[in-house]
């Protein structure tokens, strides 16, 4: 089967929106060709909404987490059904991580972190990962909770590191997605020059990033076909081979079984 010109969306945020604002994006992805989502949670109160997604949208990957930003909220006993989920119906773990300019506690943060990527690596589950400026930390956190087991997909969401840290996370063996907000620095478009094609994914990180500064437009869906087109203009290469690249680079984040393609996209009644 051929992807040749599926557009891949590698981070955004679904579950916060009522349903009907959910079916609406999902459609109007369909329609571009945006055939697959990973659709990332911030905190508990989204999970279902994730879940739900994934059962009405085969195009949709629900990755669950609780985000830097909402650590010191989390509601006791999360640690149980965050694995619980993660077993009966084997989503991925996101986003999760660390954030230097976040209020939440360092201490806080690195509990919840250090939870969440043992349940990941306990199950093997992939992983999508916010990280602002704690990059050693993040990383030493990693090896840690993998220790003797066996890797899983690490996916760097919205990544503003140095060239350097890139490369170390790259030995790692994770992958590396951009948006439009990170390439509009001159610093990271640089840093994707630079990345592999075979860890490079992109993002809109809908609806959290603006996608243009000076008029404060925030990503909608459609930004998405934007970004292929201006790195596979910056990389020299077409469209078409980005699309093939990153489809491939996605599909070890995609839940066996669970997430093939379809054309015909919804998979449940209402
Ligand atoms: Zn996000």
């Amino acid at each position: 089967m051929s992807h040749s010109t599926d557009f891949q969306d590698s981070h955004l945020h679904l579950s916060h929106l009522s349903q009907e604002d959910i079916d609406n994006i999902v459609s109007k992805a369909l329609n571009l060709n945006i055939q697959r989502l990973f659709a990332n949670t911030a905190e508990e109160e989204e999970w279902a909404g994730a879940i739900q997604a994934g059962k009405r949208w085969q195009a949709v990957t629900p990755f669950l987490g609780i985000h830097p930003w909402y650590a010191a909220h989390a509601t006791p006993g999360w640690q149980e059904r965050l694995e619980r989920i993660s077993r009966e119906t084997g989503c991925a773990i996101g986003e999760i991580g660390l954030d230097k300019k976040c209020r939440t506690e360092t201490e806080t943060q690195e509990s919840v972190f250090k939870d969440q990527l043992e349940i990941a690596y306990r199950h093997g589950r992939p992983i999508s990962i916010h990280c602002l400026g704690r990059w050693e930390r993040t990383i030493n956190m990693l090896q840690d909770a993998r220790g003797q087991k066996q890797g899983t997909p690490l996916l760097f969401h919205s990544y503003s590191g140095s060239v350097e840290t890139m490369q170390r996370l790259i030995r790692l063996g994770a992958s590396i997605s951009f948006s439009l907000q990170n390439l509009n620095q001159k610093k990271s478009f640089e840093v994707m020059l630079q990345t592999p094609l075979e860890h490079i994914l992109l993002e809109t990180d809908l609806s959290y990033q603006v996608q243009d500064k000076a008029t404060k437009q925030k990503a909608t869906i459609e930004h998405i076909i934007l970004l292929y087109e201006k790195v596979a203009k910056a990389r020299h290469i077409s469209v078409k081979e980005l699309c093939e690249q990153t489809w491939k680079n996605g599909s070890i984040f995609t839940i066996k079984g669970t997430n093939r393609r379809k054309k015909s996209g919804k998979t449940g009644s209402t």
